[in-house]
């Protein structure tokens, strides 16, 4: 039989599963690859770290999903896509032959300007080592407080910086200062001044010191670009994302950036059995951002495409929203949120957060 590699649990194949229990893939093998029977959901995680939500609340089990979709489950990494030769190697050193690919997989945080840094770090991503490190974090002595620095000024950067704040003013975890170096550009880059005005606002309430220059790791300390230099007890890094290295030398065509380069039916511009979907692809067509909901969205055209390539059927296409709605939590169950032109906040906004985010974990 023919086989179909998912690999990596991303948003998008977690949405295709869930339509392949209902509508089931026929005649082909299917088989997912990934490292953790657990999908950790981003939108929800700085709420688990402001005492909000349980972890589970906040996680998919993809492998029971994978399981009830027909799918043999490799719990394992993909260290390297031989596309010429259909085949993948794992972390475990098999080697997995595919006639068709589709990869999920995500970006990596990209570390490259902490380089150096001797100190305690911590990645956002992957979110379960995340999990795992922050827990760790959180069994020190109540009376021990932590300085941490978070680096990196964007959404998910904001977000966390709040809810670190607010867990530790309301006792969800021990007490902690929180720094955020946003970088030299600024706090919430590509947001309206407005939006970035509400958050300066909200951070300053919370007590977070918001420092929008650009930190330089040498040896423990960091540096910023004033000269003044700090000695944090943990940096986490939300410094965005870059491609997985390991694309680059797939023989896939990428971008200049490294990542996969997809047509408007997510599929690879060099090799048309492989399929891309969420952060790890660049559409030749269109700038997109990189973000879940995007990922979501391209999910029901990814299903058919892979339908038409491995069965029969028309080629869809994924044709982004002109607006994406962005909502940034701030915490204390608020958030701030926009949509194309209007900007908003305050607690209904939260709540609508709470709903989107709770209804596509649930919905799993
Ligand atoms: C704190 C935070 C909050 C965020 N909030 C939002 C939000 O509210 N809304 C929004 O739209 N976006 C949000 N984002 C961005 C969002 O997380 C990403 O854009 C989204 O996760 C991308 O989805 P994806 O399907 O491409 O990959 P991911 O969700 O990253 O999933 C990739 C999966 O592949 C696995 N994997 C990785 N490498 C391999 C490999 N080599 N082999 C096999 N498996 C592999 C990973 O373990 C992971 O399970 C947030 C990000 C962060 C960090």
């Amino acid at each position: 039989m023919k086989r179909l590699v998912l690999m990596g649990a991303g948003h998008a194949h977690l949405v295709v599963l869930k339509q392949w229990l209902r509508e089931p893939l026929t005649d082909v093998e299917l088989v997912l690859v990934t490292p953790s029977t657990w999908q950790y959901y981003s939108g929800m995680i700085p709420g688990w770290v402001a005492g909000h939500y349980s972890i589970d609340q906040c996680r998919i089990d993809a492998e029971a999903l994978a399981l009830a979709a027909g799918a043999d489950i490799v719990l394992d990494t993909v260290e390297e896509i031989r596309a010429d030769e259909k085949q993948v190697r794992l972390a475990g050193g098999e080697l997995v032959d595919y006639n068709w690919l589709s990869i999920d997989i995500g970006a990596q945080t990209s570390v490259t300007s902490l380089r150096g840094y001797t100190g305690s770090l911590l990645s956002i991503k992957p979110l379960e080592q995340f999990h795992e490190r922050w827990s760790r974090v959180q069994e020190r002595p109540a009376s021990e407080v932590l300085h941490c620095a978070l680096v990196g000024g964007g959404a998910a950067g904001a977000e966390l910086a709040m809810a670190f704040a607010y867990a530790g003013r309301t006792g969800a975890s021990a007490p902690i200062e929180v720094s955020l170096i946003t970088g030299h550009q600024g706090l919430l880059p590509g947001f309206r001044p407005c939006i970035r005005k509400l958050a300066r606002r909200k951070l300053k309430r919370l007590g977070v010191h918001v420092i929008e220059q650009r930190a330089e790791a040498v040896g423990p300390l960091l540096t910023l670009t004033d000269g003044a230099s700090m000695r944090p007890d943990l940096v986490v890094a939300v410094t965005g994302s870059e491609a997985f290295p390991f694309l680059k030398s797939s023989g896939l065509a990428v971008d200049a950036e490294g990542f996969v380069l997809v047509n408007e039916h997510q599929q690879s511009l060099s090799h048309p059995e492989v399929f891309a979907v969420g952060d790890v692809c660049s559409r030749s067509d269109r700038a997109l951002n990189r973000s879940g909901v995007h990922a979501i969205r391209a999910a029901p055209a990814l299903a058919a495409n892979l339908r038409a390539a491995t069965n029969a059927g028309e080629f869809a296409t994924f044709q982004p929203r002109p607006y994406t709605l962005y909502l940034i939590s701030c915490g204390d169950r608020s958030a701030i949120g926009c949509y194309g032109p209007l900007a908003f906040s305050g607690r209904w906004v939260w709540r609508l957060k709470d709903k989107i985010d709770r209804g596509f974990v649930e919905g799993f």
